[in-house]
């Protein structure tokens, strides 16, 4: 089976996670921090706060900047859980904005007239959620401008988006958001196993998502409320969770952001390939948006239901028995139980709607070889007929 996606871990990596082993820190160490700073330096981003998972930064990336009880978060529907569960991990309300039909991320026209109406309704977001679908940056100077218009924050969900570019900027650096967030699981750009992090150029911002990060403890005597009892002393000074990553997991990343751009650019040739190579059959390819660089975490195609016999569903089961480990990004987030129990129904968000009934993701990993890339060119072939 040809998976959809894939990690490569080298001899260096081993070696960069055995050195740890063999260290005094396995968590809470220097490889955390040189981590931090790699990312930092890479991005152009002034803070980084390394963590447990995408899921944990995004959960932080709320709590830092207020989100609660009465307040409102707006994302995309076409995106991973997530994105959406971050707002009521706050006990926050959700609502979606559709996507542009082209390059699958949040629409900033949609935004802007759900914004107006949401203004005069007195239910403006708190936070904007914008996705970076398949690595693409969405268009964040749109959506900085909309922020600073209506008084929203900003947070990238960056998951796909790490060695990407906007405007010859790279994803993380933050230039139209408060937060990024980064995610390192195996299927991503790069990995630590599980992992996350949180870049901002917010000091005050930084300083409290790593307090957040280990249970809102402090050691600063500036910000208890009475004198220490002595040297071992600290406070619980909010309510904060353990959602820290190891010095284990830290390396192997440190080693990972080493490859990063040789990575991006291997996925850039692969896109550049299944281009060419689809031109002729009946399926959509993933448009570039203007000013844009994709790190290419996936390729979604969308089987053409106007030149195609087949259905979706056809297409999807035949590459699966022809050993193609295909996906679906994404089933629209709004059509799930546990949010259509908050209200939402099939035929809320229709752009993401069409797109999912179409799309299937082919596999797209730097190790991918263009002899296997042929092969799953080939099994389509055969499965679109
Ligand atoms: C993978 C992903 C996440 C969650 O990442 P984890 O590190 O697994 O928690 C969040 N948002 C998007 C868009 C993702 O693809």
């Amino acid at each position: 089976m040809i998976p959809y996606g894939r990690q490569e871990v080298t001899q260096a990596d081993i070696d960069a996670v055995e050195a740890v082993l063999r260290s005094d820190f396995l968590t809470q160490g220097p490889a955390v921090v040189r981590f931090e700073q790699a990312l930092a330096a890479y991005c152009g981003a002034a803070h980084v706060v390394a963590v447990a998972n995408a899921t944990a930064a995004l959960h932080l990336a709320c709590l830092a900047l207020d989100l609660g009880p009465g307040d409102w978060l707006w994302t995309s529907p076409n995106t991973f859980l997530a994105s959406a569960n971050c707002a009521l991990y706050c006990g926050a309300r959700v609502d979606f904005v559709d996507i542009d039909p082209h390059t699958y991320d949040m629409d900033p026209v949609a935004l802007a007239a759900k914004l107006e109406r949401a203004r005069r309704e007195g239910r403006l977001p708190k936070i904007v959620v914008p996705v970076h679908f398949a690595g693409q940056s969405c268009d964040m100077a749109a959506i900085g401008a909309l922020a600073k218009r209506y008084g929203f924050r900003v947070i990238e969900d960056a998951s796909h988006a790490i060695g990407g570019h906007y405007r010859d900027v790279p994803v993380g650096s933050c230039a139209f958001s408060d937060i990024t967030v980064f995610s390192f699981h195996p299927v991503k750009i790069v990995t630590t196993g599980e992992g996350g992090a949180a870049l901002t150029n917010d000091t005050a911002l930084a300083r409290r998502l790593e307090r957040l990060r280990s249970h809102g403890m402090t050691r600063e005597a500036a910000l208890m409320d009475a004198e220490p009892d002595g040297a071992w002393y600290y406070q619980q000074i909010e309510l904060g969770y353990n959602y820290r990553i190891t010095d284990i997991q830290a390396a192997l990343g440190l080693s990972q952001l080493a490859r990063l751009d040789d990575y991006v650019q291997r996925r850039q040739r692969l896109v550049a390939r299944y281009d060419a190579l689809l031109a002729d059959l009946p399926v959509i390819v993933p448009a570039r948006a203007a000013g844009v660089r994709s790190a290419w975490h996936l390729y979604p195609i969308q089987v053409d239901a106007r030149r195609c016999p087949r259905s979706r569903r056809q297409v999807f089961d035949a590459l699966r028995a022809a050993g193609i480990g295909v996906n679906v990004h994404y089933i629209p987030v709004h059509t799930q139980p546990c949010y259509r129990r908050l209200g939402f129904a099939r035929g809320d968000f229709p752009r993401a709607e069409a797109y999912y009934a179409h799309a299937i993701s082919l596999p797209m990993f730097a190790t991918l070889t263009d002899a296997a890339q042929d092969e799953v060119v080939a099994a389509l072939r055969g499965a679109l007929a």
